[in-house]
């Protein structure tokens, strides 16, 4: 504000000026001199009309100004929503792509978990209870998986979680951590019923030097032998 009052002030000032300069050079061209009322004149009108002017200028900068933090507010929702899952708050499929490119520079492991039976679920208390097992499993998840983990929900009802500078025998004991916090959270269900479920985790050392592609084919074929095994366990054969 104070900076406003003395660009205002300078501006009028120079406005006043160059008014009185003008009507003093005008009346010597014309040959005469000016009187009192004409100098008064000279300066009343600048003065005037600058601060008029600067008074709007400054109204519009001010409402332009809001309009940029609204819209650079609005930016970083939408690229939040864009990198994040609706349902859970985790990453989607994308934002967890995006952020796996620098994550993985130092290597680490990835954990693909999936929901056991999760169809079941869905036929047995309906499709809103299904999203609410699934808000409470990646809850589940980030408390388990810890603070340096990257989560995502890569599918439907399958989440991959990476853990930078991890190797597989630390790996192979966030997944079983994970897998043992789904198994023992209890998802309240609308009408006071509540349900529990399971989690198949496959799991598989990342090397940066590798496409990450590698790493995810690897951990998926775990992970498929997670449920070809019966389901609720975790397989990671590099720990092994
Ligand atoms: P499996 O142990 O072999 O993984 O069995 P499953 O039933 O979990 O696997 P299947 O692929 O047969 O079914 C996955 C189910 O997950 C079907 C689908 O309706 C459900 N699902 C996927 N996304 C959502 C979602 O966002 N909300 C709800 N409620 N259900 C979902
Ligand atoms: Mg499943
Ligand atoms: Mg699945």
């Amino acid at each position: 504000m104070l900076g406003f009052v003395a660009r205002l002030g300078a501006v009028t000032l120079i406005a006043i000026g160059m008014s009185l300069a003008l009507t003093f050079g005008l009346a010597a061209f014309f040959g005469f001199t000016p009187d009192a009322n004409t100098v008064i004149i000279a300066a009343a009108c600048p003065f005037v009309i600058s601060l008029t002017l600067g008074a709007y200028l400054q109204r519009q900068s001010d409402r332009l100004r809001l309009l940029n933090d609204d819209l650079r507010k609005a930016h970083a929702r939408l690229s939040y929503l864009a990198r994040h899952d609706g349902l859970t708050g985790v990453l989607n499929h994308a934002g967890f792509y995006d952020a796996i490119e620098s994550v993985r520079r130092r290597g680490g492991a990835l954990l693909l978990v999936d929901a056991d039976h999760f169809k079941t679920v869905n036929d047995e208390h309906g499709h809103d209870a299904g999203d609410r097992a699934l808000q409470a499993l990646a809850q589940a998840m980030t408390a388990a998986a810890g603070p340096g983990a990257l989560l995502g929900r890569v599918g439907g009802e399958e989440f991959a979680i990476y853990l930078p500078a991890n190797g597989a025998a630390e790996a192979a004991v966030i997944a079983e951590r994970v897998r043992l916090a789904v198994a023992a959270t209890v998802v309240e269900l609308p009408a006071g019923a509540a349900t529990t479920l399971t989690v198949s985790v496959g799991g598989a050392t990342d090397d940066p030097a590798h496409p990450f592609a590698e790493t995810f084919r690897d951990a998926d074929a775990c992970l498929y032998e997670a449920k070809r095994a019966g389901r609720n366990r975790s397989i990671l054969p590099v720990a092994a």
